[in-house]
């Protein structure tokens, strides 16, 4: 049976096959062109289809994600970051420990890497297929607070303890109101061993109950966190720190050959 060209682009829109319905003609020529059987021009649109639907669902996922930049593995220098095992962050950015629903820890002073490593993990985590939230500690900690206060608490943990991924950035910048501990350590509760948590923080574990204002409620928090961790300790000076020293470096000695410009 023959199909109209206007019915044929009905049913394929019916179908949502758009990217077979936007493509069509472009696919039988190239089809034709290198003499495709019948069955292999059909898996030829499957195909296209599903790249389509492939990047229609990274865009949507990286949107939904909030990362506030964009980072990825291939723009990490590990050279600069001795301390750090790429292996082990190669391992992490398969997405394994979110299947297994583990916690990443990336600890370590300001500027060494932990929220780009952070954003690299989590790209890395949609494109396996995990659906990721990023947010700010302090973001985390105010809404959960808004949400107490409104009588909403429920429904806020329950669409925070829905990503498959979490990522906490930057805990430890500020202290935890008293309950806002409280609030976090339910949301640590629920998401613990089925759903995954990277917290980034520039505080050392042992600094974690200082954190959250209440050594009960971080060793509760804790508890949680570290029974199925990866703890990835960095070490080390600010990267942008040592950029600049070095850029300053290199004004600051005109008698040596003229490097070609940094970019970025
Ligand atoms: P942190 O979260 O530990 O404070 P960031 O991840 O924000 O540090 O890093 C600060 C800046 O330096 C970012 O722009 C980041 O991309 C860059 N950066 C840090 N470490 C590296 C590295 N090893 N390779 C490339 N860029 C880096
Ligand atoms: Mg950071």
């Amino acid at each position: 049976m023959t199909a109209e060209p206007d019915h044929l682009e009905q049913m394929l829109t019916r179908l949502k096959l758009t990217a077979i319905r936007d493509q069509l003609d472009g696919l039988l020529d190239e089809a034709a062109r290198r003499e495709l059987t019948l069955r292999e021009t059909v898996g030829l649109l499957c195909e296209r289809e599903i790249a389509r639907k492939d990047e229609r669902r990274i865009e949507m996922a990286l949107s939904i994600a909030k990362f506030p930049f964009v980072r990825d593995l291939a723009g990490f220098d590990f050279a600069a970051q001795p301390s750090l095992d790429p292996k082990q962050i190669r391992e992490l950015a398969t997405g394994r420990f979110i299947a297994n629903g583990e916690a990443v820890l990336p600890l370590g002073p300001p500027g060494v890497g932990k929220s780009h490593l952070a954003v690299a993990i989590g790209r890395e985590a949609i494109l396996a297929g995990y659906t990721v939230l990023f947010i700010q500690a302090t973001t985390l900690v105010a809404t959960l607070a808004k949400a107490h206060a409104d009588g909403r608490i429920d429904d806020k943990l329950a669409q925070l303890a829905k990503p498959k991924l979490l990522i906490v950035d930057e805990l430890g910048y500020l202290p935890f109101e008293p309950n806002a501990a409280h609030l976090f350590f339910q949301l640590v509760a629920r998401r613990y061993e089925r759903n995954s948590l990277l917290i980034t923080s520039n505080r050392a574990i042992g600094e974690w109950g200082t954190v959250f204002g209440d050594p009960v409620v971080a060793t509760a928090i804790l508890d949680r966190l570290l029974h199925h961790s990866h703890v990835v300790t960095i070490r080390g000076d600010s990267y942008r720190l040592r950029e600049k020293r070095r850029a300053g470096l290199l004004k600051a000695a005109p008698l040596q050959p003229r490097a070609p410009a940094e970019s970025g």
